[in-house]
């Protein structure tokens, strides 16, 4: 009686690796699971449901498979991955959770997120998120042909290479009042998040009590998961 929570993946066709380690996740630990959940950045980009990349349709067919087999699948954006859709989650039978969620585990109420609406010391980033967000940007976006954002797609990432922010690829981190503020609104004693690549259990003390921060790790060297049970949540990487 196992529920696994994972983020950051990141799949591309260009990482095969990290496909390759989370396709036998799925067949393998994933299978005897009781439910799996996927926090934001499964992908490493999303163009929009209709995207025909045949390395997503390869991902996509292995989450079906996964979830026909009847363990309950969840899937929360992250920044990569935001404009996952209704489509998607027809054709791969994963259920889209808003951002934040609180679920109960075993009798504890967990609140879940991806985690970057928590980085707000990056100003140009939360201005970023919010537009992007916006239903009406992302009809806009979406109405555009694939060709259209494939190129808008490059000029972003231009244009934050020009920003300096991809040269070392460090995310910044949680803003630890705003980590107490999600907490304190939620009235949670867990919060369990991806986003900053920084796997680890934190306690955070604030308003004379003290709540854990569990941070799920990147897919790029190894898996990272969360297995919870009766027991409690241990985080364990996976190696390759
Ligand atoms: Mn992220």
């Amino acid at each position: 009686m196992t529920i696994l929570f994972i983020s950051d993946l990141h799949l591309e066709a260009n990482r095969p690796e990290i496909g390759e380690q989370f396709l036998d996740f799925l067949a393998g630990e994933a299978a005897t699971a009781d439910a799996l959940y996927i926090l934001g950045d499964l992908f490493e980009a999303w163009l929009g449901d209709d995207d025909p990349n045949p390395y997503y349709g390869h991902i996509k067919l292995a989450l079906r498979k996964f979830t026909d087999s009847g363990i309950p699948t969840y899937f929360m954006h992250g920044n990569r991955d935001f404009t996952i859709g209704a489509r998607f989650s027809e054709e791969t039978g994963l259920e889209i959770l808003d951002d934040p969620t609180v679920v109960s585990l075993y009798g504890e109420d967990v609140l879940l997120t991806h985690g970057d609406a928590m980085c707000t010391d990056d100003v140009q980033y939360q201005q970023i998120r919010a537009m992007t967000r916006d239903p009406a940007w992302q009809a806009m976006m979406l109405a555009k042909s694939i060709e259209e954002r494939i190129a808008f797609a490059i000029q972003a990432r231009q244009e934050s290479l020009a920003r300096g922010e991809a040269l070392s690829d460090e995310i910044m981190d949680v803003n630890e009042d705003a980590v107490v503020e999600t907490l304190r609104e939620s009235n949670v004693g867990t919060m369990l998040h991806g986003h900053t690549h920084r796997p680890a259990i934190h306690v955070v003390n604030f308003d004379g009590r003290s709540a854990k921060r569990i941070v799920l790790g990147d897919w790029y060297e190894q898996g990272s998961v969360v297995r919870w049970d009766a027991e409690g949540p241990r985080l364990e990487t996976m190696p390759r």
